[in-house]
Order: C-alpha cells, then structure tokens, then sequence
C-alpha cells in the first residue's frame, strides 16, 4: 500500500516525515474507513512555519476584506454543491445518522455564508479625540497565525466556526481536526485548495494531540489558538500558550440544565428533553444532560421520559428507521460506562439503559438512551460531564430553587427553560449563569449570535461578529495634523 498523503502544508499533499499512519473506523460496525497521515510534531512545526511565511508575505491579508467574503461565499456553495460526500464521510468517520451529518453540512455552509456577509463591514471607525488637529481611527488587522483545534463531535463543524473567522479577517492557519474524524478536514482543505486561496494560507495536519496539536499551543510563531474539546485539554492548551502569551479561545464541555415549570406545555418539553439529552448519543457540547422538573409534574414527566427514552431505536448511521447511533470509539463507551456505574454507587437510581447494544450492534459501541434520578446533590453525576446519552432527573419547587440547581455547576455553556409565563421565562433567563439559554426550545442556534461558555465551559466566544473580533487586533492610529 502505499503511503497516504493527507497532511496540507505550504500548498501541498504530504505524507508525515517518518510515514506514520492512522487507520480510521467507523464506530458503527469497526470498518476501515480510511488510511491517513500521522504528523509527526516536525511536521505541524512545517505546517507553523509555512503559515508563518504566508502571514509574513502578506497576500491573503491585502486581498481587500469584501473580497475575501466572496472567497467564503464561493467556499459556502461549493461546500452546497459537494454536501452528500461531506456528509457522507462524516458520517463514516463518526457513526452519526447520515440525517444528522446532512444537517452539519448545512450548517457549515450557513457559517461560511454569514463570515462571508460580514467580512467586509468590520472596516475600522473613526474616534473622536476631542481636538480638531487630531486624526484618530481604529483600525482591524488579522491577529496572524492561527492554530485551530476540533473535537470529534461535531468534526467540520466545529472547524468551521474556527476557518470562516480566520480567513474573513486574513489570518494563516493550521488546521488539526481530531485524531478519530480527519475525513471532512481533508475534504475541505481541498476546497480551499480548488478555489485558489494562496499557498500556506490554509495547513492541515492530523494526528495525536499531544504530538501533532501540542506545537500549536506552544510554538511562539503561532498568534492564538482556538481550541474546542475538553476542559482537560483545555487547561493544558492554555498553559503551554502561556508560555508565548499568545492569544487564546476556548470553547469546552458543558453540564447543561433544561429546567421545566409545571405550567409548561409538557408534550413539546418532553419531546425537545428527549432530543436534548439523546441526539448524536449525547455526545453534543450542549446537551440537556441535566433535566431540572417541578415537583407536581415530575414523577409523570419521569415516567414518560423513561417510557419514550426505552423506545428509541438505535442502529447504524446509514439505517433510516434508526434513532440513535453509536459512541465515538471504544474508550469513550467504556467512560459512559464507568460514568453510570459510578452514579448509581453514589446512590441513582437507574430507570432505563445503562446497557449496550446487542446482536448486529455488538460490532459498534453502542450505549442505550439512559435515565438517572434520586441523583445527589454534589455528586459525579452532576457535576461531571458524561458526553453521551445520559440524562440526570432532579425536581424543584419554584423559580428561586429551579435558579439554585441550573447553576450550581462550574460549567457554563447553555441551559433552557420551560414555562408558558412569559415573564417567569424571561426572570430566569436572566439569571442563569450560562452561555445560550433557550426559552421553550433547546438546541437552535445562529451564526449570527454568539456562542461559548461561562465558567469553565471556555474562555472567549465564536460566531456572531465577536466570533470574528478573536481573529482580529484592534489597531489606535492617531495623527497629530
Ligand atoms: P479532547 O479535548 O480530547 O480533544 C479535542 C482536540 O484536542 C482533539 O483534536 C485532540 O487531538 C486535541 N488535543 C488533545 N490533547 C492536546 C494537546 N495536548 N495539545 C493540543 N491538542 C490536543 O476533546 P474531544 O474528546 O475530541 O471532544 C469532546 C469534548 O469537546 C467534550 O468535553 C465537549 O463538551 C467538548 N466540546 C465543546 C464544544 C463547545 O462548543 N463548547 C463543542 C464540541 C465539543
């Protein structure tokens, strides 16, 4: 066989130095998806130094900023017109439903569309310095070399958010997806390579974090790096940047409350805390994991969770009638079980799940939707983010103790609140420590609002004209006249 090539750096298709590889599985059934690169830290150090040079030259950054919005609105049809291969492999690396991974795609393309609008508008202002012989303006310049850091969950997704800022505001970048999902990532930097966007502009490099993404955090010839995952690797990530005070964006895991008042329309809060806690495995950033009901309708609203929750059918992602599909790999199962076993000894009770698949299913690693309730307060399964589908019932009297709960977490990424008093909606809302917070719904969110974490869900947001503002620095020119 020969040796794969799918590390992009100075404008070319490399394979690692040492010609290490990666064999890549789908979750759902183990089978090999594709060989690819295993960069080496010397590589990533090649792809810093190719992103270096191309900031240094300067050709993306002097391509007028309207321009390169087209550039992105170009990237966003051409991501429309090749959808079902994207979705396709992402589904093959992930195990999501294709259905799912067809939505990302959409997605990714919405998020190049609105950087693409709005790439343009962030022209500078004039300030006023009080004094006629004064000129003072703010200009906006691309922060420069940029590592960008993705997750599994959401593979292109989450690069997205990350790209379609960086190029709008003419910064070079690096690229390294995660180890387990590379496919999109190739087929994406051969987008950008197709639509001509100058050499070293764009580098990809795939691997381990810890080799091929620690460099990124730590080499001084990167500006920032933007790195979505877990609070673990956050940490470290932020650590090693402190070493070249470079700038840093964060954007981590989340224990998010979904609050329901007795007076809430109960079947559209069932159905969206079922979607909440169960799409994509619950191996989504915002999930519902933590479902917060008032007293009077808990013990219904439990027992039909529980009933609908033993009803969803898991199968592989190409399955249509399937509901749900499997874990990211191996490892992660065997943590959700861990992380299940540990609740109940903490004193949960079990009401559904907490098995894996069988039969057919017995080749992916698949978990069943699971219902924890009887839960302490304080403990793991609480405090602790399990990424998959695992939902925790606690009940409530009242707005002040439904406040208590939602934020007695050291997350912050989103939480939702389910009540037909508008104005109870709005008080809590308000006083809810976290991110998004969803009002009789759970999950939507816009390119144009931004996105991230209070408390140790992150550091920083993406998306909305702040999530461009990351890759920008603001420049003071003051000119005595
Ligand atoms: P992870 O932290 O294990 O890995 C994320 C990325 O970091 C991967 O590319 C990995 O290779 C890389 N990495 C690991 N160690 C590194 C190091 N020392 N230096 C540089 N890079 C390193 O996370 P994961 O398991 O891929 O993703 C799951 C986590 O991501 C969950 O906690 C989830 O909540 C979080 N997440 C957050 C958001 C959000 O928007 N806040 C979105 C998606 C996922």
């Amino acid at each position: 066989m020969t040796t794969p090539a799918t590390l992009f750096i100075d404008g070319a298709w490399v394979p690692a130095s040492d010609g290490g590889t990666r064999e890549i599985r789908n979750p759902a059934d183990g089978e090999l998806v594709a060989v690819v690169s295993e960069a080496t830290a010397q590589d990533t150090g090649k792809a810093i130094a190719a992103a270096r040079s191309a900031f240094d030259r300067g050709e993306w950054a002097a391509v007028p900023a309207p321009e390169r919005g087209d550039f992105l609105l170009r990237v966003a049809a051409e991501l429309k017109a090749r959808k079902a291969d994207f979705a396709h492999a992402e589904t093959l690396d992930t195990g999501k439903r294709l259905v799912e991974s067809e939505i990302d795609m959409d997605d990714i393309a919405a998020c190049f569309t609105y950087f693409g609008k709005i790439a343009g508008q962030n022209a500078g202002r004039i300030v006023d310095a009080g004094n006629p012989e004064v000129v003072s303006r703010i200009e906006y310049e691309p922060v420069g070399v940029c590592g960008l850091i993705a997750p599994w969950n959401y593979p292109l997704l989450q690069a997205a958010w990350k790209i379609a800022p960086a190029l709008a505001a003419g910064c070079t970048f690096v690229l390294k997806p995660s180890e387990l999902t590379p496919s999109t990532s190739i087929l994406m930097m051969k987008v950008l390579e197709d639509l001509g966007l100058p050499r070293g502009t764009a580098n990809l490099v795939l691997g381990a974090g810890a080799v091929a993404g620690a460099p990124l955090a730590e080499s001084p010839d990167v500006d920032l790096v933007s790195f979505t995952g877990g609070v673990a690797t956050g940490k470290t990530i932020a650590a090693a940047a402190a070493g070249t005070v470079k700038k840093v964006a964060l954007e981590l895991g989340g224990k998010n409350p979904n609050v329901v008042f007795a007076d809430a329309d109960f079947d559209a809060a069932l159905d969206n805390a079922l979607n909440a806690a169960f799409v994509h495995s619950g191996q989504v950033c915002s999930a519902g994991a933590r479902l917060i009901v008032e007293e009077p309708i808990a013990e219904r609203f439990t027992a039909e969770l529980v009933s609908r929750a033993e009803q969803i059918r898991m199968g592989g992602p190409f399955d249509e009638t399937a509901e749900t599909g499997p874990l990211i790999s191996e490892a992660h199962r065997d943590k959700v079980t861990a992380y299940v076993k540990k609740a109940q000894e903490e004193g949960a009770r079990l009401r559904c799940g907490g098995t894996w698949g069988t039969g057919e299913l017995e080749k992916g690693y698949y978990y069943a939707p699971t219902v924890l309730d009887n839960v302490k307060r304080g403990s793991s399964a609480l405090l602790d983010e399990a990424f998959g589908p695992v939902v925790t019932v606690e009940t409530f009297n009242g707005e002040d103790e439904a406040v208590a709960l939602a934020n007695d977490t050291s997350y912050g990424l989103a939480g939702a609140v389910w009540s037909s008093d508008a104005g109870k909606t709005q008080r809590v809302a308000r006083r809810l420590r976290h991110g998004t917070i969803w009002i009789n719904d759970f999950h939507p969110y816009l390119p144009q609002a931004e996105w991230g974490g209070f408390g140790i869900s992150g550091v920083g947001r993406e998306l909305g004209p702040t999530g461009l503002g990351e890759y920008q620095e603001a420049k003071h020119i003051y000119q005595n006249i």
